[in-house]
């Protein structure tokens, strides 16, 4: 009795809702070299690139 397990399809991940390819809200960049942190910004949950923190911690628009 040896069944392969089918990993290929079938993606059924309940409760965790972190996305699998990173986006950063402010540039958009989904670069997977590029650190991203959680954040909450208008009362959502994003994800900002180290790029674009002080960006945000400076308050410029
Ligand atoms: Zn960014």
């Amino acid at each position: 009795m040896s069944k392969e397990s089918d990993v290929k399809s079938g993606g059924s991940c309940k409760g965790d809702e972190v996305p699998l390819m990173p986006k950063c809200f402010v540039c958009g960049a989904g670069d997977k070299n590029r650190v991203y942190l959680h954040c909450i910004h208008e009362g959502e949950e994003k994800l900002v690139c180290a790029r674009c923190l002080p960006i945000l911690i400076h308050g410029a628009h």
